[in-house]
Formats: structure tokens, sequence, C-alpha cells
């Protein structure tokens, strides 16, 4: 009996201690700031200079470009940027390395997937990800 009663004092004490639980993935989990989460790509931003790909340590960054269009204009514009990420560490040096800050990590982390297709993401899809970018990235 004295044992049923330590219990449930415990218990009821619990009920009025906040959760270290959450409800994932109803609600999203709340992240550090320098969470090193799947790259957002501006494509407007990106000077086709070649430094994110070449810094890569896991080579997973294939980008073209094209003369542009506008002959009164200087330089490249992006034609093709795609990421396979079975193979990116997110390592973030890709973001540290470029000079317009064309590709920065977001708070994103969902990718699983039933299919390795599925893991190369290309320039619309790095495009689109534009959701939990970090504080500090925000326009
Ligand atoms: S985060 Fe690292 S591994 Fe992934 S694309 Fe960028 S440089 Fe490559
Ligand atoms: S480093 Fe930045 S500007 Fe240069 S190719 Fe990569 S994304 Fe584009």
């Amino acid at each position: 009996m004295r044992g049923l009663a330590k219990g449930l004092k415990y218990t009821l004490n619990q009920l009025t201690k906040k959760k270290v639980t959450y409800n994932y993935p109803e609600e999203p989990l709340p992240l550090p700031d320098r969470f090193r989460g799947i790259q957002k790509f501006y494509p407007e931003k990106c000077i086709v200079c070649n430094q994110c790909s070449n810094i890569c340590p896991t080579d997973c960054i294939e980008l073209t470009g094209k003369k542009h269009p506008d002959p009164t204009k200087k330089g490249k514009i992006i034609d093709t940027y795609d990421i396979n990420f079975e193979i990116c560490i997110l390592c973030d040096l890709c973001t540290e390395v470029c000079p317009t800050e064309a590709i920065i990590m977001t708070n994103n982390f969902e990718l699983a997937t039933y299919s390795r297709d599925d893991l190369f993401k290309n320039l619309e899809w790095l495009d689109e990800n534009d959701t939990n970018i970090r504080k500090e990235n925000k326009a």
C-alpha cells in the first residue's frame, strides 16, 4: 500500500512538470540556429564560380552554367545545379565558401525516402527548399 502511494505521488508530480518529448512529426522540432540542414539554393545569386563544387569533400555537387542571355552583361548564369544527398555529409563547406551566399544551410533535415534516386536534388528542388531558413540567412 505504501509502495502504491509512493508511486502515485511520483506520477502526480510528473504531471505538473514540463514535457521533455515533442509531438513530432505533427510539430516541428526546435533546432539550434547553427544546425546544418539541407541546403537552399538561390539561382539568381549564383555566379557559376565552381567554388562550392571544388571544395566539396564528397564531390556531390554538379553544376553547369551558360553565357548570360543579356549581351550587355558579363559572366555566366547557372543552368543546372544538383546535389547528391546520398553522399552529402552536410559539412557546411559549400555554403562557407560561396562568395554570393547563393547556397545556404537550412534547418530542414527530413530526406527519408524509399528510393535512392529521390536523394538527387536539382536546382528547382533546392530553390524551393525555403522553409526553416536559419535566422541569420533570412533576407
Ligand atoms: S555540405 Fe559538404 S558534402 Fe554537402 S554539398 Fe556542401 S560541401 Fe559537399
Ligand atoms: S560557390 Fe556559390 S556562386 Fe559559386 S558556383 Fe557555388 S553556389 Fe554558385
